[in-house]
């Protein structure tokens, strides 16, 4: 087994994660992050970005009147469905 020594040790290379890397590193202390998942903040791989992105081309869709008719038809349809369980 390796053994590492640092002045901080960060669980997580999240979003606080790397700005705790961050703040560390500009400090002067020697800082390591333990990255148990995989790589890529939740904000970036499946948050906030790709959420605005679906959100964005729902709305740009939304604005075509065919696409919202068709979207309140099955709105509609589904809340049946949903009453009828
Ligand atoms: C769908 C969705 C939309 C969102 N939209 C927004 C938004 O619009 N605006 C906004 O401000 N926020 C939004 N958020 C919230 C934002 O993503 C989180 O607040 C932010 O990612 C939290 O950062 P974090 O560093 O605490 O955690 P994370 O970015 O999740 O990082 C935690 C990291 O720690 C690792 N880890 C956990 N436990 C261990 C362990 N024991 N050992 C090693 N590694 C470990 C994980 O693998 C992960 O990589 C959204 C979240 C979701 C899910």
């Amino acid at each position: 087994m390796q053994i590492l020594r640092t002045d901080v040790a960060i669980i997580g290379a999240g979003t606080a994660g790397l700005s705790a890397y961050r703040a560390a590193k500009a400090e002067g202390a020697s800082a390591l992050i333990i990255e148990g998942g995989a790589y890529g903040t939740t904000c970036a791989r499946v948050g906030c970005m790709p959420s605005k992105l679906l959100i964005a081309a729902a709305e740009a869709a939304l604005a075509d009147p065919v696409v919202a008719q068709a979207v309140e038809v099955l709105a509609v349809a589904a809340a049946a469905a949903s009453a009828a369980a």
